[in-house]
């Protein structure tokens, strides 16, 4: 039975007045019923072009088949055989652009909700359907990094029989998933959840672990690790360069959700200091300034304003994201950059912005914006959040002299096999690709798995 309903089937959204004090999650997951009749959307096409749209290939037609039929503990088998963190994708992945950009259901209404049944199944699965971890190879494989590349290729070398122990330089496991994305798009014990299930697959994570201060990757080797991974990230914030920057209230992004997401500023019971904001400007387009604006919002903010210097159309955020952000009372300025953040006594006070518009080379492709002489204006601000990217950090640039970097600090691979420039040395995700996706991120892990075990294969033989 096919339902022919051309729309997804609606889920529950928190109300507006909680979201606004709440870092509770926004987005519920589907009812049973909707789950069901959602499913029944899926037209079990032979050759899936949905599969094809998924960086990780989860077998799409297939797990929603078990749901239709009410099987959903095989309906999460069918999944985890593909990603390693079904919840946290259901959650955060951009599934508009991927998976269901190329389901045929989207070319006459909308497409099945692929993400939206895939964060269903997991969220309805408890712990004891994770499988035990697999005996096999008595080799250790060292990865550095918790985010979802290292706890990806942790996982999957773990299910090929390899002991797989992570080191993460933070006192907390998860990477981004952890200290970047809020918890009303991501609850902590969703990722607790995730990281769990791994636990029991016989991954170890050692926090508090800097490779390259703590340890360094020669020891790690002397310590009887084959191979290492390296999964460290895109941790450190862009800034703007312009007058100002230095002002106390002007924040990166990643110091302002670091400081709510890992150290509890917003929790009356804690003493991590953060300002409040009176009226918070965030400096950016992407899910990261909406992830901003909308926790700004919820610390009480009088007024948030994103300001981003192309028009609405361009923003790179999620368009769920950007009308959750409008519906909780974000303003946006398009269009436009700062110039200058003004101050007294070393306290932000104002904004200095510009118009921006494309030069006539942006109209043949090339992206390329300039400020619109005479459109200066200012704005009362106390708080400014940047969030205009990140680029990879460079502890490991200073201290593993063996490895080969790009300018911006990324690690230089061979693509097709994840090998650094040390033998036997691997590196995957954001420190690699530079700031991207979980998605993406996770199939760096699990392909750098398959190559470990290939390239240590091989090494036994010989
Ligand atoms: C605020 C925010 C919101 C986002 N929202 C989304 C979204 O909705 N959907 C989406 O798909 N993507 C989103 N992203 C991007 C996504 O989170 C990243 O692409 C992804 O987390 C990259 O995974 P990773 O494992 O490569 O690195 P990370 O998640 O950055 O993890 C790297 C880990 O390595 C650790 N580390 C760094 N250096 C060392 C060292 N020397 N020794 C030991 N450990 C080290 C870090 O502490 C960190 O835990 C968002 C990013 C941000 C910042
Ligand atoms: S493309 Fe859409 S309809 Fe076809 S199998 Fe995938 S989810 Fe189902």
């Amino acid at each position: 039975m096919i339902n022919k309903s051309k729309l997804k089937q609606p889920i529950d959204i928190l109300n507006i007045k909680k979201r606004k004090t709440s870092f509770e999650e926004v987005e519920k997951s589907l009812s049973d019923e909707n789950a069901l009749n959602e499913s029944l959307r899926c037209l079990k096409c032979k050759n899936p072009p949905c599969v094809l749209g998924c960086p990780v290939g989860i077998k799409i037609p297939e797990f929603i088949d078990c749901i239709s039929k009410g099987i959903i503990s095989d309906a999460y088998q069918i999944i985890s055989k593909d990603s390693f963190l079904p919840s946290i994708c259901g959650r955060v992945c951009p599934q508009e652009t991927q998976c269901e950009a190329k389901c045929v259901r989207g070319k006459a209404g909308q497409p099945v909700a692929i993400g939206r049944l895939e964060r269903y199944v997991a969220d309805k699965i408890k712990l004891e359907h994770f499988k035990s971890p697999k005996k096999g190879s008595n080799l250790k494989i060292a990865i550095v990094g918790s985010g979802p590349s290292g706890l990806t290729c942790a996982a999957q070398l773990c299910n090929l029989g390899y002991q797989a122990d992570i080191f993460e330089a933070l006192h907390i496991p998860g990477g981004v998933l952890t200290y970047g994305i809020p918890a009303f798009r991501l609850p902590r014990d969703v990722i607790n959840f995730e990281i769990e299930n791994l636990n029991r697959l016989g991954v170890k994570i050692y926090t508090n672990m800097v490779i390259g201060k703590t340890l360094t990757i020669d020891n790690l080797f002397e310590m009887g690790y084959s191979a290492v991974y390296i999964s460290t990230g895109a941790g450190l914030p862009k800034l703007m360069g312009i007058p100002g920057e230095g002002l106390g209230g002007v924040y990166s992004s990643n110091e302002f959700l670091t400081r709510i997401n890992l150290m509890h500023a917003n929790k009356s019971d804690y003493d991590t200091p953060i300002k409040i904001p009176k009226r918070a400007l965030v400096v950016g387009g992407g899910n990261v300034a909406m992830d901003v604006a909308r926790s700004a919002v919820r610390l009480g903010a009088d007024k948030v304003t994103v300001i981003y210097r192309r028009e609405e159309a361009k923003m790179p955020a999620r368009r769920d994201e950007i009308l959750h952000a409008k519906e909780e009372g974000v303003e946006f300025i398009f269009s436009s950059t700062p110039i200058e953040f003004i101050g007294n006594s070393g306290k932000l006070e104002k904004v200095k912005y510009v118009n921006m518009k494309p030069t006539s080379e942006e109209s043949s492709g090339k992206s390329h914006l300039v400020p619109v002489s005479g459109s200066e204006k200012e704005m009362e601000i106390d708080t400014a959040i940047i969030s205009i990217g990140n680029s990879a950090n460079k502890i490991l640039v200073e201290s593993e002299k063996s490895l080969e970097f790009r300018p911006d600090g990324r690690i230089v691979t061979d693509e097709a096999t994840a090998r650094t420039s040390r033998k036997y040395v691997y590196a995957g995700g954001d420190a690699v690709s530079g700031a991207a996706t979980v998605i993406l991120a996770m199939q760096a892990g699990k392909q750098a798995a398959y190559q470990i075990h290939k390239d240590l294969s091989i090494k036994s033989q010989t």
